[in-house]
């Protein structure tokens, strides 16, 4: 752990919850991840979003909800003992170039990596997760805990555009970024454009398990299924918000019935606690599509509960 600290959360029995600027999990704010083991930034862009947009609303609203929540996790973890953490705010973006983005997401999560930090970021759709996996793996590919009901392997959309929402973790491993068989994708449900729509993952290597064997198995037995196939390897998690169900998470662009309950999720997410976390996302949160903030309470409660595995770890 890195020598330098920080008191942890604003205190609420000195300022009330829903007093002051909002940061993630009410945490002080830092220029650059120097010298904390864990940083929350946002990443408010939704430019690669085929439906409906708005998750590049999603950090200020994950920040605002995330007030709610505490500083020791109900399962005893208090990350904040034993963890550096702080928001280093929104990574820049340019809402009216793709390729661009890319770059600067890329550029901003390098310098994380470079300054030790683990991230946990806050999309923005998912494409997000491209460039974060360039920056934490370009020179050695890792594993993947893939949380969403879409495998998000398409080849591209509009026939020439390679970077969706929907294509992340197909250029992923064509870039080799991850390893496809220490690769796990939980949930995947809702209809498909063609039959063969998930080949591709599944012809790579990826495991995955499809809502049908999820409800058989249960939360416990899809993350011990997850551990096998991850192994030793260094592991990025990234949480599609859509995994969960739209009743418990409406505010999100292309819900699926069929998923998740947030009771569901979080037991799942608890269950990593202990591996090799270098990096975790959570995604697809659109606030304009929201109800009452449920979607970003969401949202940010599974910021906290990767932050708690990463701290039990
Ligand atoms: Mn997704
Ligand atoms: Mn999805």
């Amino acid at each position: 752990m890195n020598d330098v600290r920080n008191d942890g959360p604003v205190d609420a029995t000195l300022v009330p919850r829903y007093a002051g600027i909002a940061t993630f999990m009410r945490l002080p704010v830092a220029a650059s991840a120097v010298g904390h083991d864990v940083v929350f930034a946002g990443v408010p862009y939704d430019g690669a979003t085929t439906n409906r947009p708005g998750t590049r609303h999603g950090p200020r609203e994950m920040r605002s909800q995330s007030a709610l929540i505490r500083r020791v996790n109900a399962n005893g973890v208090a990350p904040y003992e034993r963890l550096s953490v702080a928001d280093i705010g929104d990574c820049p973006t340019n809402p009216f170039d793709i390729r661009e983005t890319l770059e600067m997401i890329e550029a901003f999560f390098a310098d994380v990596r470079t300054a030790g930090a683990v991230p946990i970021a806050a999309g923005g759709d998912h494409l997000i997760s491209l460039p974060i996996l360039r920056a934490l793996a370009k020179d050695r590919p890792v594993a993947l805990i893939h949380f969403d009901s879409h495998s998000d392997t398409g080849p591209g959309y509009f026939g020439v555009n390679p970077y969706t929402h929907g294509t992340p973790f197909r250029r992923a491993v064509e870039e080799r970024l991850i390893i496809p068989e220490r690769t796990v994708q939980i949930g995947i449900r809702g209809s498909v454009y063609s039959k063969g729509d998930l080949d591709f993952a599944r012809d790579a290597g990826f495991r995955i398990i499809e809502m049908e064997e999820a409800m058989d198995l249960g939360p416990r037995a899809i993350v011990e299924e997850a551990r096998r196939v991850v192994g030793e390897a260094p592991v990025y998690v990234s949480f599609d918000i859509d995994c969960i169900d739209p009743s418990a998470a409406p505010g999100t662009g292309t819900p699926e019935i069929g998923g998740f309950t947030t009771r569901e999720a979080q037991r799942m997410v608890r269950g990593l606690a202990g591996l090799p976390i270098i990096g975790a996302d959570v995604v697809e949160v659109s606030p304009p599509l929201d109800v009452g903030g449920i979607t970003a309470l969401a949202g940010a409660t599974m910021m906290f509960e990767l932050l708690s595995a990463i701290a039990a770890g």
